[in-house]
């Protein structure tokens, strides 16, 4: 199991704040800003370049639910980032959106 299916499934811990039966958001462990969740579909997708008529849905949900996990997290203002591929600087081969926010942004990436 990858290690966000681990987190999923309740093997390693996690900071939970928004769970339901598609999705679950968590504090990330290393955060480059006041706020910054990890939003996983409970399905493992590997990758931005994985999802399909099959599973965007759940996608489509995790953005739905976005707005509410960020108000949850104090914050109307964010950036939602997704890092698709070992270039792009993705580590955990589970497709994940940083919500990323709490902090005057400028024009750099985070
Ligand atoms: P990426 O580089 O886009 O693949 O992002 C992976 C993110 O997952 C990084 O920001 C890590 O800090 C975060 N991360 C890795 N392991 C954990 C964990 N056990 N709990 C919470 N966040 C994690
Ligand atoms: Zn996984």
């Amino acid at each position: 199991m990858c290690i966000f299916c681990e987190i999923i499934a309740g093997n390693i811990p996690s900071t939970k704040v928004y769970e339901d039966d598609m999705i679950l958001a968590f504090k990330d462990i290393n955060p480059v800003a006041p706020v910054h969740i990890i939003v996983v579909p409970k399905e493992h997708i590997e990758s931005a370049a994985d999802i399909n008529e099959s599973n965007s849905k759940y996608v489509a949900h995790i953005f739905e639910k976005l707005p509410e996990i960020a108000k949850s997290q104090g914050i109307e203002s964010y950036r939602i980032i997704n890092n698709c591929g070992e270039d792009a600087g993705q580590t955990v081969k589970h497709l994940h959106f940083h919500l990323v926010g709490g902090v005057k942004m400028g024009e750099k990436i985070i």
